[in-house]
């Protein structure tokens, strides 16, 4: 876990990954109006891992000034951990080596009930969103939703660099809006 915390080329291809995403959104036009959308990024402190990611790209409807927020791999909703940390870390609160709370408040210095709560987010909001619903089908075999979010790590062969990237790039639907509001915590 320390050494994924420090992965330089990790943070390097996630952000590579983000960039395609958010080009992607500024090369078409409002969803709304259909006008030219502008540059309108938003300052996030991610904490969890040694990266210089200060903003979340973003952009404003030159018209009508809704905002459009592109799928990432980085940042998971608003949660203010960096998404693989949070993927990963309640990950281990499950599966054959489950790691205690304590030893990962300990290792790690997240907070207990931070711990807690991304771990029933799984458990509780994920599974029940319709992003989740509409792609489970894809997983054979069928995934064990009370092996949130562990199965899915073990699915994506997550402990590598490259599952790690395809599992955010799988999850980065839920991280914007128009992927229907799985976000809050
Ligand atoms: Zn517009």
């Amino acid at each position: 876990m320390e050494k994924l915390l420090k992965d330089g080329r990790l943070c390097k291809l996630l952000e590579e990954v983000d960039w395609d995403l958010a080009q992607a959104v500024r090369a078409g036009k409002c969803r709304h109006c259909g006008a030219k959308l502008h540059c309108g990024d938003f300052t996030r402190k991610p904490r969890g891992m040694v990266v210089s990611w200060d903003k979340r790209h973003s952009f404003d409807c030159s018209r009508c000034r809704k905002r459009h927020t592109p799928p990432s791999v980085r940042f998971l909703g608003r949660k203010v951990y960096v998404g693989i940390v949070v993927v990963l870390v309640a990950a281990m609160m499950h599966g054959p080596n489950a790691r205690r709370i304590a030893t990962l408040h300990e290792a790690l210095g997240i907070d207990k009930r931070t711990l807690k709560r991304w771990r029933q987010w799984w458990l509780d909001v994920f599974v029940q969103t319709p992003f989740w619903k509409a792609n489970r089908a894809r997983f054979m075999p069928v995934l064990n939703e009370a092996g949130m979010p562990y199965c899915l790590v073990e699915s994506f062969n997550a402990e590598g660099r490259e599952g790690r990237i395809k599992l955010m790039e799988f999850l980065s639907p839920i991280t914007t809006t128009s992927g229907k509001g799985v976000v809050a915590m």
